[in-house]
This record gives structure tokens, sequence and C-alpha cells, in this order.
């Protein structure tokens, strides 16, 4: 990144923000894997649904059968099947592309198509939850998402604690390699103690897991530990009404 693109990153942090109170008896924890690759979809899922709950799955409709960083991503049935078990499914653009360094018009276009894509699947077009590819946020793609989305979710950053910018959502990056520097169980404890919300996200999730991916074990441990710690677990969506619900 050079520095126009680093300022306009920063800068993106104090524009068109959009604030949801978050007021409720509890923590809320969800769970959220970028580009759906099959693992994630299979075992990520299985993970999720041995504690009986479910996550958000972040689509880019392109990769579809394709081959992403080397892994397998998800197919159409697999998508299918996610929706069927009570899974949701957001947008994460069409081409999978960084939609901090393409103009408005190429952004509209990817929105469009993953919109149609999605929707193909019985998506609800109105309520369209982002997950930034990359996390490459910047002022005009946060204004653009903004305008399009229900939520955008960013990577990184930690907990939610008393309010929530809907169009720059944070993370907790559960990933083998753990770049946070700060643990998922000091961010729990915060969601926890809180009443906050933690968003996880991470890619795929198998036993050689690369970087940016967990194993099953790690993401069952995670999943345990926040229903341990009297967190709620609920996908992005549900989250989001759930803390509407309290905002009034
Ligand atoms: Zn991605």
């Amino acid at each position: 990144m050079n520095l126009a693109q680093r300022a306009s990153r920063f800068l993106s942090r104090y524009t068109d923000r959009r604030l949801l109170p978050l007021r409720g008896e509890v923590g809320v924890v969800s769970f959220s894997f970028d580009d759906a690759p099959m693992s994630a979809c299979v075992a990520g899922a299985a993970a999720l649904e041995r504690h009986g709950v479910r996550g958000t799955f972040y689509v880019a409709g392109g990769l579809t059968d394709g081959v992403e960083e080397g892994l397998a991503c998800h197919s159409e049935a697999a998508l299918r099947r996610l929706l069927a078990d009570g899974h949701q499914l957001g947008c994460h653009s069409f081409s999978h592309v960084h939609v901090n360094r393409i103009d408005a018009a190429r952004r509209r276009e990817e929105f469009e198509r993953s919109a149609a894509f999605l929707a193909g699947l019985g998506v609800a077009r109105e309520t369209l939850d982002f997950a930034y590819p990359f996390g490459g946020v910047n002022v005009g793609a946060k204004h653009d998402c903004a305008l399009r989305f229900r939520s955008s979710r960013a990577t990184g950053g930690g907990t939610h604690v008393g309010v929530a910018d809907l169009n720059a959502l944070r993370t907790h990056r559960l990933y083998r390699a753990e770049p946070d520097g700060v643990s998922y169980a000091d961010r729990l404890a915060v969601a926890a103690s809180q009443r906050g919300w933690l968003v996880v996200n991470t890619h795929e999730v198998q036993d050689d897991a690369g970087p940016f991916g967990c194993t099953p074990g790690a993401l069952s441990q995670a999943v345990a530990q926040a229903l341990e710690a009297g967190c709620r677990v609920m996908t992005v969506g549900a989250a989001l009404d759930h803390w509407t619900a309290r905002a009034g």
C-alpha cells in the first residue's frame, strides 16, 4: 500500500459510520468464513452444528467450483446445503476483487453480480451482509458498501463494546498464524464481561490449514468457549436482528 492508500484506509474509520448500539443481556459471538472453501462448508459447518449453532459464509460467486489459494472452493450444492441447514450466506464481491482498488462503477457491477448470484440461491437482495475481500477497505469502498449492504465486515480489530460501525465491522482472525497479537480468549472475555459482540473470521477449516485458516478442533473449541463464557452464538444476520431489536 502506498501512502495515499494507507491514508484512505485510516480515514475510512471516521467516514460513513452507521452506529448500532449494542445493548443486550449477554455477549454475542458470530463465526464467519471468507470465500467459503469446501472445507469450511463441510467441516466448519459441522463444528458449529455440533454445538447447535450456525455461521455466516461470505461467498464470491465467481469462485464456485474453483480453486483459490490452492484450496477447493464451495460448490453450488454445498451453498444450498448451508442455507437449508440454517446458515447464512453473505456477499464477498463476485470476482473476489479488492473493492478498494476498483472504481465505483466496477464496484456496482461486482455487487450486482454477487446479489444476483445469491438471489439465485434464495438469499434476499435487501438484507445482504458483505465482507471486504482481503479486508480491503478505504473511503470510497466503504461509502459504496454503506449504500448497498446491511452490514460490511472488515478483518481484525477485535471486540465491539457498546456500539458497532455496521459499515466496517471488526473481527478476530481465527487463523493458524494468529496475526492479531491478542488471543481469542482475551477478546471473548471482553465480549462476555462487557456484553459486546465478537465477530470471528477464518477461511478453510481442515487439519492441514494454511496461515489464514484453522483446524476443525480449534474452531470447535472456540465455539465451546464462547458458549461456556455465557455468550450467545449466532450468524451475523441474526446478531444484527438481535441488537437492532434491543437498540430502540
Ligand atoms: Zn476472501
